[in-house]
C-alpha cells in the first residue's frame, strides 16, 4: 500500500529547505550564475540545517530520515538552481549513501561521518573523456603495489571537482575481466598525484562546479579499496540508484520553478486586451507543466517507498529520472516560451531552467539509456536480482 500522505516532520522540512531557498539563494543566483560562481558557504549551511547527510543514520552523523524526505529536499533546492540539488545528488546520492551501503565500519566512521554532517564533501568519479554511458570502456587503472593500490588516469565532468575533499574513483583492477575487473576506490584530495580542473563554457549550471580530475601515481592506501577487488561495477550501478533518484525529484523541483515564473507572468502580461495566461493555447502549456509535476511526483515517491522498504528498484527510479527529466526540460522550454522575448533574456530565471534543464537529461543516464532500460525490461531482456547490499541501513 502506498501512502500519499507528508508526514509533520516532511511538511516542516519542505518549509524550512523552501525558506532557506528563497533566503539563501534566489536573491543572489542570478549573480552566480551569470559570473559562473559556485558559492561553497551554501553547502556549509546545508550542513547546520542537517541537509547533508539526510538519508544517513544518525550514528554516522547524518539526520536519519527516509527516501522521501531526500527527495522532498531535492525538490526544493532545485527550485533554486540546479547546481546546489547536483551538489546533493552526488554528495549524498552518489557518494555518501555508497559508503553507507558498502563501506567497512572503519570506512564508515574515517569518511561518512564526516561527509553526513557536512564537514566533508564527497564527489563521485566514474566518467572519463572515453567512457560515459559505456562505463567498461574508462581507461583509468590501479595497480596493487605493496599497501597500496597505485592509481593513474583522468576523469571527466566531475561534479563538485575543485570542492570535494573525497571522491570515489571507478579504475580497472584487471582489465582482461571488462566489468568485473573494475574497482572503487576512496581518494582524498590531500593524496599526492590529485589535481582538479573546472570545465568553462558550460551550457547550464553554471553556478555549479564541474571538470577534469587526474590521477598520476596516486598511492591510495588498500585500506581505500571499497568492496572487493571487482566489485566496482556493481557499486557503480547501485549508486546510480540512489543518484538517479535525487535528480528525478530535483527535476519536479525545476517544473515548479517554472510553473511559479509563469503564472506570475501570464497574470501580469496582457496581449489582445486579455492576461495571456487566458490564452488557450498558454493555459495548455501551463496544464503540461501541472501534469508534469503530478506524474513525476508520482514517480519519484513510489521509487522512495519502495527504497524505504528495501526493494529493489532500478527499474523505478530509471522511469522516475527519465520522464521527470524530460518533463522538466519540457517545462523549461514552455517556460521561455510563455514569456516570449523576455524569457529569452537573463532579465526573467526561465531561460537559466531551460539552460540548466539539459544536463539532468544526460547525466546520471541519458534519456536513450533509460528509454532502452524500460524497453528491456518490458520485453524480458533485463532482469534485476535483489542484492542485500542495497537494502537501507537506516532501518537495519
Ligand atoms: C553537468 C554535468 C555533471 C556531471 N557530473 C558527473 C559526476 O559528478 N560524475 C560522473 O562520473 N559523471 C558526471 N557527468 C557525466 C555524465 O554522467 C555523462 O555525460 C553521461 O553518462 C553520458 O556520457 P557521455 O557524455 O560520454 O555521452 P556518450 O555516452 O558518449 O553518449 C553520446 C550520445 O550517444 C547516446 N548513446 C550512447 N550509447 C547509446 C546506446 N547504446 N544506444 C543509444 N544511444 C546511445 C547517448 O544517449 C548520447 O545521446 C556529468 C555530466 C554533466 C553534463
Amino acid at each position: 500500500m502506498m501512502n500519499f500522505d507528508f508526514s509533520d516532520e516532511q511538511i516542516l522540512l519542505r518549509k524550512t529547505v523552501k525558506d532557506f531557498v528563497d533566503c539563501e539563494i534566489m536573491p543572489f543566483i542570478g549573480e552566480w550564475d551569470a559570473k559562473g560562481y559556485f558559492d561553497k558557504n551554501i553547502l556549509s549551511k546545508l550542513a547546520d540545517l542537517g541537509l547533508m547527510g539526510v538519508c544517513i543514520p544518525e550514528n554516522y552523523g547524518g539526520s536519519g530520515m527516509d527516501y522521501n524526505s531526500l527527495a522532498i529536499v531535492c525538490e526544493e533546492l532545485e527550485r533554486g538552481d540546479t547546481a546546489f540539488r547536483t551538489a546533493v545528488s552526488v554528495h549524498t546520492g552518489l557518494n555518501s549513501m555508497t559508503l553507507l551501503q558498502w563501506g567497512t565500519e572503519e570506512q564508515k566512521q574515517k569518511y561518512l561521518v564526516s561527509q553526513a554532517t557536512g564537514k566533508k564533501i564527497g564527489a563521485f568519479g566514474l566518467t572519463e573523456p572515453g567512457a560515459g554511458s559505456d562505463v567498461a570502456s574508462l581507461q583509468s587503472t590501479a595497480k596493487r603495489e605493496g599497501d597500496y593500490y597505485v592509481l593513474n588516469g583522468q576523469k571527466t565532468w566531475i561534479s563538485l571537482c575543485d570542492n570535494a575533499d573525497h571522491f570515489l574513483v571507478f579504475a580497472y583492477t584487471d582489465k582482461n575481466k571488462r566489468h568485473n575487473g573494475i574497482s572503487a576506490f576512496i581518494v582524498e584530495r590531500t593524496m599526492e598525484g590529485f589535481s582538479s580542473k573546472a570545465t568553462k563554457g558550460k551550457l547550464g549550471i553554471r553556478a555549479g562546479n564541474t571538470g577534469e580530475l587526474f590521477f598520476d601515481q596516486v598511492k591510495v592506501p588498500k585500506q581505500n579499496l571499497l568492496g572487493n577487488e571487482g566489485d566496482g561495477f556493481k557499486i557503480a550501478m547501485a549508486a546510480l540508484d540512489n543518484g538517479r533518484f535525487t535528480v528525478a525529484a530535483g527535476a519536479c523541483g525545476q517544473i515548479m520553478a517554472c510553473l511559479e515564473s509563469c503564472v506570475d507572468y501570464c497574470h501580469n502580461r496582457k496581449t489582445f486586451g486579455k492576461e495571456i495566461g487566458k490564452h488557450q493555447l498558454v493555459q495548455q502549456m501551463i496544464a503540461k507543466m501541472e501534469a508534469g509535476l503530478q506524474m513525476s511526483r508520482l514517480l519519484v515517491y513510489r521509487a522512495g517507498e519502495l527504497k524505504n522498504k528495501g526493494v529493489r528498484n532500478t527499474r523505478e527510479t530509471s522511469l522516475a529520472k527519465w520522464q521527470a527529466c524530460d518533463f522538466a526540460n519540457q517545462a523549461a522550454d514552455d517556460a521561455v516560451q510563455i514569456h516570449g522575448a523576455y524569457g529569452y533574456s537573463n532579465e526573467y530565471p526561465v531561460e537559466r531552467y531551460l539552460r540548466n534543464s539539459k544536463a539532468p537529461v544526460i547525466y546520471e543516464g541519458t534519456r536513450e539509456i533509460h528509454t532502452i532500460m524500460q524497453a528491456e525490461y518490458v520485453l524480458g531482456y533485463r532482469k534485476d536480482k535483489p542484492l542485500s547490499q542495497m537494502l537501507p541501513a537506516w532501518r537495519g
